[in-house]
């Protein structure tokens, strides 16, 4: 009896991995989003018993990454997820936002199967692209039984959605996972598992997400030397529904921007404090009167509140 290979499907959405240059030594002034997905799995060997499909979602630099494209994105894999010859999906994107798509994705589709995101920090054209890597070891993931859920796999390590963070702004090893650890290593195409992949519900459906134009607006305040209460001032007064403040070390304020965050929240604006160290969390004592992030990064707590306050 012939089997029919299984699917693992290749978003695009753009980035450098995408990006071109006008010369092969030239890993700086590319312009990101440019390569189509198609190209991109050219050069990747599929995996024994898998074939891949491609769709381009979107083709843009993730600096520039928006709640349209998230939508469109989620709807898409929620769509592939259900597929039942589908084994896993692999979103090629940028990695400046990466970590914030991945948490989004985590948050609205809470996978069974794996959802995987790669980049690259070297254009396509690049004479020592990392992308092609990359995505093999994105795709052998994609494919692994062992592997569940939303990450992301770069520079040989697969990350959780949780934990990933962009920590280097060129080097190729340039996601680290903190003091959390990665979930695995890809090596010549097998996973080495460290640690469980994260389960948990889905905060929102993919499917039933409001339209971007009405999510509630969330936004960041640094604590910081020298801090005053201005820009949340001026956010209240501009109508916005949640603040996350940065806050320094395990989550202190300073006392100017205290004052103004106490009094956006007794107006009705949630406030969630995160820290600024790109390691550890933020440990809650009885009695805060500004309500930790759980553990999230500022732009991740940013992401769980907008989807906590959406209608
Ligand atoms: N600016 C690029 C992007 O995020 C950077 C990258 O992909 O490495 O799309």
């Amino acid at each position: 009896m012939q089997v029919t290979p299984q699917r693992i499907v290749v978003l695009g959405t753009g980035g450098t991995i995408a990006g071109r240059a006008a010369s092969a030594r030239d890993n700086l002034g590319y312009k990101a989003g440019e390569v189509g997905v198609d190209a991109l799995v050219q050069g990747v060997a599929a995996v024994d018993g898998f074939e891949l499909a491609t769709e381009q979602v979107a083709q843009l630099d993730s600096k520039d990454m928006d709640f349209g494209t998230w939508c469109a994105l989620a709807r898409r894999c929620a769509h592939w997820l259900a597929q039942a010859d589908v084994a896993g999906i692999v979103v090629t994107h940028g990695t400046d936002t990466m970590e914030e798509t991945a948490f989004f994705l985590h948050a609205v589709l809470a996978p069974v199967k794996p959802v995987v995101l790669t980049g690259a920090m070297r254009p396509a054209t690049s004479a020592a692209a990392d992308g092609p890597q990359n995505l093999a070891d994105a795709v052998a993931v994609a494919a692994s039984p062992l592997a569940q859920g939303v990450s992301v796999v770069f520079a040989g390590a697969v990350h959780s959605a949780i934990d990933v963070q962009k920590v280097h702004g060129y080097r190729l090893d340039a996601f680290s996972s903190g003091d959390a650890g990665p979930l695995a290593y890809v090596e010549e195409g097998k996973l080495r598992v460290l640690r469980a992949w994260p389960r948990g519900p889905a905060l929102r459906n993919a499917n039933a997400l409001p339209d971007p134009a009405d999510w509630p607006r969330v936004e960041i305040v640094l604590s910081h030397a020298g801090a005053s209460g201005a820009v949340v001032h001026a956010l209240v007064k501009d109508g916005v529904a949640g603040i996350v403040v940065a806050a320094t070390g395990n989550g202190t304020v300073h006392h100017a921007l205290e004052a103004a965050l106490l009094a956006a929240q007794g107006q009705g604006v949630q406030v969630r404090r995160s820290s600024r160290c790109l390691l550890g969390r933020v440990l809650p004592q009885a009695g805060d009167r500004l309500p930790d992030a759980d553990g999230l990064s500022p732009v991740k707590a940013r992401i769980a509140l907008q989807l906590e306050l959406m209608p």
